[in-house]
């Protein structure tokens, strides 16, 4: 038969052994066999790649092998939760974050709530940096960051989003956090979320070690004193976006994540006009992005209505890193 012709042409050296293995490969419908394959076989190790399933199955023929490994279903196994929400645009994540403290005491961890769309799973916090989130949330993440204890219009920024009613995230300065205690209680009170953005704006890779831990501590303690308890997600946007492996594992340990950003309107730059912010913000961005811009930029509050209508025309919505990261409705 041809698979005996095949097998004698490219092994003559192997003629009797494959008479004697003939029927056998026959009987496995094998394709083709180098030289490489039948040896393997003679020595009872055959494992040519390719062919691995039938080769095994000459040594143990009553175990077939699966052909190929079953992909993670991140089809919803459980009934929806307590938790779930109205909103049908953003998902619900109640899964718990291991290295953590989060704002929900019970989770299930192994279920997902059915308004999840499927394939959103709550992001693993994992102690790297963070750049983007989920895309399948339809939420863009606005972050602004302050750079001194200026507030600017950060009040007509706030009102365009309560207006709206859309959340984001505001990385602020301890010192800007104990300049404007009624600001950080506003601004958790309408639903957005805060992280650090350090104490006082150093470059934390150039600090030692024992500098970023305080750096870290004392811009969390002055947050934590002025939202007057409220537990926030521990987010840290270090200053510059500078990070390296070592102050991502000094705030990794204490529990905060580093997180950065995938779309930069360079709010901060003079020579950026406002409808340059609004296109690349509201027209451009994508869902899962993470957009930095900055609290104290005036052009940038003032922008922010027609950055949150541009993002609802096209079915999007501005929502906390938390929203954007699939771990919080
Ligand atoms: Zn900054």
């Amino acid at each position: 038969m041809a698979l005996t012709g095949r097998l004698g042409r490219h092994c003559r050296g192997h003629a009797a052994v494959t008479l004697i293995l003939a029927a056998a490969l026959a009987l496995l419908a094998i394709q083709s066999a180098g030289c490489g394959a039948l040896d393997d076989l003679v020595s009872g190790q055959a494992r040519m790649a390719g062919h691995s399933v039938a080769l095994v199955a000459a040594d143990s023929v009553a175990a077939p092998v699966p052909t190929e490994t079953p992909t993670p279903s991140a089809t919803p196994t459980a009934a929806p939760t307590a938790t779930t929400t109205s909103t049908p645009t953003v998902p619900t994540a109640t899964a718990t974050v291991p290295t953590r403290p989060t704002d929900t005491p019970t989770p299930r961890a192994t279920s997902t709530p059915r308004s999840i769309p499927p394939g959103v799973t709550p992001a693993p916090f994992f102690g790297g940096i963070t750049t983007s989130g989920n895309p399948k949330t339809r939420v863009v993440a606005l972050t602004f960051d302050s750079e001194s204890a200026s507030v600017g219009k950060l009040g007509d920024m706030l009102d365009a989003f309560r207006q709206r009613d859309m959340q984001a995230t505001f990385f602020v300065l301890g010192i800007w956090a104990e300049r404007n205690p009624q600001w950080v209680r506003r601004i958790v009170d309408e639903g957005h979320e805060i992280g650090t953005h350090s104490h006082t704006h150093p470059d934390l890779t150039k600090l030692g070690d024992a500098q970023v831990l305080a750096e870290l501590g004392r811009s969390v303690e002055a947050i934590e004193r002025a939202s007057a308890g409220r537990r926030m997600p521990r987010l840290l946007r270090p200053p510059f976006g500078a990070a390296n492996r070592r102050t991502l594992d000094i705030a990794a340990k204490q529990g905060y994540e580093t997180i950065k950003w995938n779309v930069d309107p360079e709010d901060w730059r003079d020579s950026t006009p406002a409808e340059s912010i609004v296109r690349t913000v509201g027209q451009k961005a994508q869902p899962g992005d993470i957009v930095v811009m900055h609290l104290h930029v005036s052009k940038t509050a003032e922008s922010m209505p027609a950055i949150l209508d541009a993002l609802q025309a096209r079915g999007l919505r501005s929502g906390t890193i938390s929203q954007v990261l699939g771990r919080k409705p």
